[in-house]
This record gives structure tokens, C-alpha cells and sequence, in this order.
């Protein structure tokens, strides 16, 4: 057993939380070497005295300074800025790479740490929608080893053989099954769903999560990203990757092969599991999940999604289909929708409509370099800033 010396970006989130969690129960294998937030300051410098990284890296640098003054005596070395995020993503002593910033933000030092050649656990599922193309070019390139840590990708992972390679060629797949909880709003009466409210939107039934990703879940945008994530992560093309409603999440995806033999990965929903399978593999450790009691769930249920209830779903799969940026072009339209969402600028039924108009209008083109995609996101977000004002000027009249 080798020592990994991780880096965690996004330390402070939901995903983050988690991954402390688990790498507290085994000091011997791991070793933290970077912990970094965006601001969130107090919860970073209460981690810091906790864990004792090398490095603590913020965004702002007025933040950094108040970091340094709450560490005061302590060996941390408090950076800011992206630059300093795709160091410690990258620094020649880290092994091992969690990344879990949410949204877009999160692409330049998940590939600093591809090209790296970093041990790379993905859970920054907007990165690979973004920039599946370069992203999955510079790990092959550096040798790096890609684990998902979304749940649904790591069973998928969990369930293919050992031979398997970043493509399904030779391994006697038919099809990979995702499964998706249906969210807050799976029987919610459809012509009040322009009204929810966005801590209805982040009751999530099963899971605790960020609250960009809750709001992904009820629109069931976050499982159109993961068809677009599972595309890229298993070299599979859309029409051989379903979706399936399983409310009480336990199966958390499966992958069905030529013979008729369908494999599954089952747990309590928890993302230490994942994030346990990924920290550790090929070995097993344990997370502090309980063990799954079958008897007492009785009873595991299956629906076809409905894409009039969720037709985040349906743009995603149309983004996969349109092939360049247009993956790019969604996510960005969604990361604007839902914070605009979030922050009561934008009603939940509309999210979808912004999506829409987004992909409808701006062009894709090819994603040849960072600098392609991140133009594309720029764009794409200027025009669904701009829908945005002016379903709201609808709403207000
Ligand atoms: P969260 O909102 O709880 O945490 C996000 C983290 O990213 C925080 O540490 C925050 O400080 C940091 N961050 C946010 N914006 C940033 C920016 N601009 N620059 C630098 N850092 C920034 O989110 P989460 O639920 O932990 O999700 C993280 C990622 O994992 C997302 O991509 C999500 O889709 C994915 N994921 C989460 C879960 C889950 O159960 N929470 C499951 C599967 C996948
Ligand atoms: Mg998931």
C-alpha cells in the first residue's frame, strides 16, 4: 500500500465534507497536502486546524489575508486566485486529486491535474460536460488514472470488468442503465410547478447535496450531465446509455451485457461509498456507511422518465446529439438558470426555457482548446443572462 498525499478542491462542500470524512478513518494511507473553498472562510480555517495541510487556497486575496490571520501559527501556506488551485492540483508531491468544485469553475485545475498525470477522482461533473474531449485527451496523454465519484459512474466503474479501458469495445456491453431518484417533483402536480420555491426544489428525497446540484436533480438537468458524463467517461455513444426512475436509490446504476446478464452496483445512498472505492482501488477501506438492509427497504420500484415533467433531460440528450460545444453551450445556459433560480430571479419552470433558447441560439462550434470552450461558456452565458431579464420582465407584467 502506497501513502497518497491528497489535494481536495472544494474542501468545504458537500463532496469535500465526505472526502475528510472517509480519509479520517485511515491516517496511515493518507496524508491531505491541499485544502481549497471559494470563500466560506471560517469552515476552511476550522478544516485547516483540523487536518493540517500544507497548503489553503481561496479565491479572493482580501480572503486569503483573513485566512492567514485565522491560521496564525500554523504551517499552512494560504494562496489565492486559479493559478494557485491548479498548483496544488498539479505540485509534484500530490498523488491524488478530489475534484469537487461545482460548476465551471472547477475545469482548469481538474485538467492541471489530468495533464499531471494525477490520481484524478471526479466528482466537478460540469468539467467533462464542458470539455469531455480535451479532458479525456489529457488524461490518456499524461497516464493518469480518471475515478468517477458520481454515484451513478462509479457503480457503472464497479460493474465492468477489469479489462475495461476507457471504451466498451471489448467488453460485451449492451447498454449502461443510469439510475435517477426522480427528485422532489416526480408527482408534483405539473401546472404548479412554475411556483416551487428553491428549498422545495432542494428537498432532495434521498441525498444531502450543494444546492446547484439539488436543483439539478428536481429538473433532472443533473442526470441529462451525467448521460453526457457517462459518454465520455466509458467511451459510449447516447443511444446506448438509458435513464431509469428508481425512487429509493439503492441501485445506483447498472450496465447490461450481450448475454443478457445485467450487473449492478447496490449501497445506501451515501457518497462515501464512491468516494471510498475511488480513494482506495483497487483495494476496499471503510467509509462509515452502513451496511444496506435489504429486508427492511422490501421494496425497490422503476419508472420511465417522463420528459414533459423533465425536460432538462431531453436537452441534454439533444446537446449530446449536437456534438461539439453544444454540451459547453448547456451547461453554461443551466449554471446561469439555476443560480439566477436560486437567487429568485427566475421561476423553476423557466430554467428549462432558458436551456432551450440557449442551445437554439448559440452556436456550438468544435471544442479544440480550453480557449474555444471557455469562449463558448462566455457566450452561451451572456445570452442566458440576457433571457433571463427578460422572462423576468414577463413574469413582472
Ligand atoms: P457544494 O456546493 O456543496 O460545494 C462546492 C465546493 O466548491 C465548495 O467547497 C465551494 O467553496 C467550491 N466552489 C464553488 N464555486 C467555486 C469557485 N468559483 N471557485 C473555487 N471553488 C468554488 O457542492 P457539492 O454538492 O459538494 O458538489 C460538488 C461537485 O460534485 C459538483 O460538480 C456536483 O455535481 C458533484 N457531485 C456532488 C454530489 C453530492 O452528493 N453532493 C454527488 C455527485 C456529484
Ligand atoms: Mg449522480
Amino acid at each position: 500500500m502506497q501513502r497518497q498525499t491528497v489535494t481536495i478542491l472544494g474542501a468545504t462542500g458537500s463532496i469535500g465534507g465526505s472526502t475528510l470524512d472517509v480519509l479520517s478513518r485511515h491516517p496511515e494511507r493518507f496524508e491531505i497536502y491541499a485544502l481549497t473553498a471559494r470563500r466560506q472562510i471560517g469552515k476552511l480555517a476550522d478544516l485547516c486546524r483540523r487536518c493540517g495541510p500544507r497548503y489553503a487556497v481561496v479565491e479572493s486575496p482580501a480572503d486569503a489575508e483573513e485566512l492567514q490571520t485565522l491560521l496564525a501559527g500554523l504551517p499552512v501556506t494560504v494562496l489565492c486566485g486559479p493559478e494557485s488551485l491548479a498548483y496544488v492540483a498539479s505540485a509534484p508531491e500530490v498523488t491524488t486529486v478530489m475534484a469537487a468544485i461545482v460548476g465551471a469553475a472547477g475545469l482548469e485545475p481538474c485538467l492541471a491535474a489530468a495533464r499531471a498525470g494525477k490520481r484524478v477522482l471526479l466528482a466537478n461533473k460540469e468539467a467533462l460536460v464542458m470539455a469531455g474531449d480535451l479532458f479525456m485527451s489529457a488524461i490518456r496523454d499524461s497516464g493518469a488514472v480518471l475515478l468517477p465519484i458520481d454515484s451513478e459512474h462509479n457503480a457503472v466503474f464497479q460493474s465492468l470488468p477489469d479489462s475495461f479501458d476507457y471504451g466498451l469495445q471489448h467488453c460485451g456491453v449492451r447498454k449502461i442503465v443510469l439510475t435517477a431518484s426522480g427528485g422532489p417533483f416526480r408527482h408534483f402536480p405539473l401546472e404548479r410547478l412554475c411556483d416551487v420555491t428553491p428549498d422545495q426544489a432542494c428537498a432532495h428525497p434521498n441525498w444531502v447535496m450543494g444546492r446547484k446540484i439539488s436543483v439539478d436533480s428536481a429538473t433532472m438537468m443533473n442526470k441529462g450531465l451525467e448521460v453526457i458524463e457517462a459518454s465520455w467517461l466509458f467511451g459510449v455513444g447516447a443511444e446506448r446509455i438509458e435513464v431509469l426512475i428508481h425512487p429509493e436509490s439503492v441501485i445506483h446504476s447498472m450496465v447490461e451485457y450481450y448475454d443478457g446478464s445485467v450487473i449492478a452496483q447496490l449501497g445506501n445512498p451515501d457518497m462515501r461509498t464512491p468516494i471510498a472505492h475511488a480513494l482506495a482501488y483497487p483495494d476496499r477501506i471503510v467509509s462509515g456507511v452502513s451496511s444496506l438492509d435489504l429486508v427492511k427497504q422490501a421494496k425497490l420500484s422503476f419508472e420511465e422518465p417522463d420528459l414533459r415533467r423533465f425536460p432538462c433531460l431531453g436537452l441534454a440528450y439533444a446537446a449530446l446529439h449536437g456534438g461539439g460545444c453544444a454540451p459547453t453551450v448547456l451547461n453554461a445556459a443551466n449554471e446561469e438558470a439555476v443560480a439566477a433560480f436560486l437567487e429568485g430571479g427566475l421561476r423553476y419552470s423557466e430554467i428549462a426555457s432558458v436551456v432551450e433558447d440557449c442551445l437554439a441560439s448559440v452556436t456550438g462550434g468544435v471544442a479544440e482548446d480550453v480557449s474555444t470552450v471557455l469562449a463558448v461558456d462566455g457566450a452561451a452565458r451572456e445570452f442566458a443572462r440576457a433571457a433571463i431579464v427578460r422572462y423576468g420582465r414577463k413574469t413582472a407584467t
